[in-house]
């Protein structure tokens, strides 16, 4: 089983993994068994993108909302009946938490008879195979894969097959999540679900769907990667009028959802990680009365979720009036009102942005202003020893970029002129010899003046220089990894070695050069390291010739 802790530890981001250890160690608090499952399982076993983490606990899932809360857990509900919590982790993860149950259907349309159960019976309740697995995260057993209807065979045969024959009866909002599951992955059902399917749909199922399973479907509309291609699939199978009466793909803004996927997706590859799941409703329900719009917030179980998708206009009109204020008066300014706003802000004006110099100043920040940190002198920054091990370095070259960004700085020249009084003083002088006599007193004097790079032909290769190593800035790492933090923290992102001219900017894209890569981030840890285990060798060398100097004493 060791290949599926193998698969779970590669396959869930940085984010993901710390998401499943603060759950577990809540879990273990409370004495219950966790276990990853279904779509995260299932995701993890077909490489599909891992969308959100799905886990089920032994005991009352309710009982870790203090501890998950405590741990920056913000819950979007708490739903008593199947004690399940709808979560957002830190980095905005999202996750459900669900006590293991049993479910019995004793008439259609009415709700199941629900009982705690252990997790194999959990999986009797599921919806289709490949949804009714488990991994366990439990010590003894972690990476253990459960898979009592072989959900992995169904993988591999791609297809969409319900647990037994009532499925569909049993609870209709299966239909729904059947069309979703086949749109989204492009698998056929297999030929007896398809029957049954077919069979449903014409004896009118649909009509026992619960409310709150409309609620719960409307909502994972909002996190498909293709949510267009989803609703138009419901609306040919007849469920998009159940989700809402007047629902239909023409109340749909196409050009506007286009333009958010677009421009998610060129926000991605600069390092910034928007939460869309409000736009994409924003847009899916554009042309809607206001009513039905109500109607299916209130339907809609995450309540976060639903207040962000409201806040959407109020919120994106306010950061506009500030784009076109004083606040925003120079490039600078712009540029830090943007890095402290969510990048969602951004995104969702970037689209509907109708003033003109809103729309240019979102375009500049994400292209032309960018460009501009190759204007950072890096190489003579790092002769003049303004460094990231610097404490001042970040102020300063936040300030260098500010500055250029303005024209303030308008050459190379001008530059330096304003760093050369910020550079940190000289080192200190090497230590005296030692007075030692012998290979010992050879070595450590050789270590000094190693360390004062006044290296004698003899002593050559030696004993190894500590060279001020150029150094990237340490900020680049930000930039990389962008969550629900505001933007750029109002830091500009200095390019490690510079960057080739960017391509030209497409209207109302943010298309601009890739900021430095990972690649280029880890560089500077492993040159900084260097320099720093040089710097103990140095200590060392002194430590050494200390206590000769007391003996002498003596
Ligand atoms: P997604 O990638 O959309 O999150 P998912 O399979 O994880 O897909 P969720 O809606 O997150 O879907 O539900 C989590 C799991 O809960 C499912 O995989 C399935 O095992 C179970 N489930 C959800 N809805 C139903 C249902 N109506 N009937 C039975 N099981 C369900
Ligand atoms: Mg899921």
């Amino acid at each position: 089983m060791a290949d599926y802790l193998y698969t779970l530890e590669t396959r869930l981001s940085p984010d993901q993994q710390k998401a499943v250890t603060l759950v577990l160690d809540a879990a273990r608090a409370a004495g219950m068994n966790l276990y990853l499952t279904g779509g995260a399982v299932r995701d993890i076993i077909t490489g599909f993108p891992i969308r959100d983490l799905d886990f089920t606990v032994q005991g009352n899932a309710l009982k870790l909302q203090k501890d998950l809360e405590r741990a920056g857990a913000v819950v979007g509900d708490a739903d008593d009946e199947t004690r399940t919590l709808l979560l957002t982790l830190p980095g905005g993860v999202r996750a459900e938490i669900a006590m293991a149950r049993s479910e019995r259907y004793d008439k259609p349309g009415k709700p199941p008879q629900i009982a705690p159960s252990t997790i194999i019976e959990d999986l009797r309740r599921r919806d289709f195979t490949v949804n009714a697995m488990a991994l366990s995260l439990n010590e003894g057993s972690r990476g253990l894969l459960l898979d009592p209807f072989n959900g992995a065979a169904d993988i591999e045969l791609k297809v969409i097959r319900v647990l037994h024959n009532y499925a569909f009866l049993d609870d209709p909002s299966r239909l729904i999540r059947a069309t979703r599951f086949a749109t989204r992955f492009h698998w056929p059902l297999e030929e007896r679900t398809q029957a049954r399917y077919e069979s449903g749909k014409e004896n009118g199922y649909i009509e026992y769907i619960r409310s709150s399973s409309i609620g719960y479907e409307i909502e994972q509309l909002a996190y498909e990667e293709d949510p267009h291609g989803v609703l138009k699939a419901y609306e040919k199978e007849g469920w998009l009028k159940v989700l809402n009466p007047r629902w239909s793909t023409a109340k749909v803004d196409t050009a506007g959802l286009g333009a958010l996927m677009k421009t998610r997706q060129q926000m991605n590859e600069l390092g910034y990680t928007p939460e869309v799941a409000p736009l994409v409703l924003y847009f899916l329900t554009e042309r809607l009365g206001e009513k039905d719009i109500s109607d299916l917030r209130r339907a809609i179980p995450r309540k976060d979720l639903v207040e962000a998708w409201k806040d959407l206009d109020s919120n994106a009109r306010s950061l506009a009036k500030r784009l076109t204020g004083k606040e925003a008066a120079t490039p600078s300014r712009t540029w830090q009102l943007l890095s402290a706003a969510r990048p969602e802000m951004i995104l969702f004006l970037a689209i509907t942005a109708r003033q003109q110099a809103v729309a240019q100043k979102i375009k500049n920040f994400f292209t032309k202003w960018r460009q501009v940190q190759q204007k950072i002198p890096l190489p003579e920054m790092t002769e003049l020893h303004i460094t990231p091990q610097m404490p001042a370095y970040p102020k300063i070259a936040n300030d260098v970029f500010l500055l250029l960004l303005d024209g303030k700085l308008r050459s190379r020249t001008e530059t330096l002129k304003f760093l050369k009084p910020l550079a940190p003083p000289p080192p200190p002088p090497p230590p005296p010899p030692s007075g030692k006599r012998g290979r010992g007193a050879k070595a450590a004097a050789a270590a000094a003046a190693a360390a004062s790079g006044k290296l004698g032909a003899k002593g050559k290769g030696k004993v190894a220089a500590a060279p001020a190593a150029p150094v990237a800035p340490a900020e680049v790492k930000q930039q990389v990894k962008q969550k629900d933090k505001p933007a750029l923290a109002a830091k500009p992102v200095v390019p490690a070695k510079p960057v080739t001219a960017a391509k030209p900017a497409k209207p109302a894209a943010v298309k601009t050069s890739r900021p430095a890569k990972a690649s280029a981030v880890k560089k500077p840890g492993k040159r900084a390291k260097t320099a720093k285990s040089a710097g103990k060798t140095k200590a060392k060398a002194k430590a050494k010739a200390k206590p000769k100097h007391k003996k002498k004493g003596k």
